[in-house]
């Protein structure tokens, strides 16, 4: 089973993947609709507004939140 390496979801059923695509290191939340993979700053910002949202976390905080749990993953470690 491989984990997405840009949000860290398990991919377990071919649905999880962009466009059906296995070949693929990372889940459809995490490509655009042609199927390429979002940037950085895309993901942080996803993420900092999940975090808003679901946790009610202040601004700066879900942002700094964010930033850190993206960067322990593999597709943006070196960024
Ligand atoms: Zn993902």
């Amino acid at each position: 089973m491989k984990m997405c390496i840009a949000c860290g979801m398990p991919m377990t059923q071919i649905g999880d993947y962009p466009l059906y695509d296995i070949s693929k290191n990372y889940c459809k939340y995490c490509a655009h609709t042609d199927g390429t993979m979002k940037l950085f700053d895309e993901k942080l910002a996803e993420l900092t507004a999940h975090y808003i949202k679901i946790h009610r976390m202040d601004d700066i905080i879900a942002k700094q939140t964010a930033y850190v749990i993206l960067k322990k993953l593999p597709a943006w470690k070196r960024k």
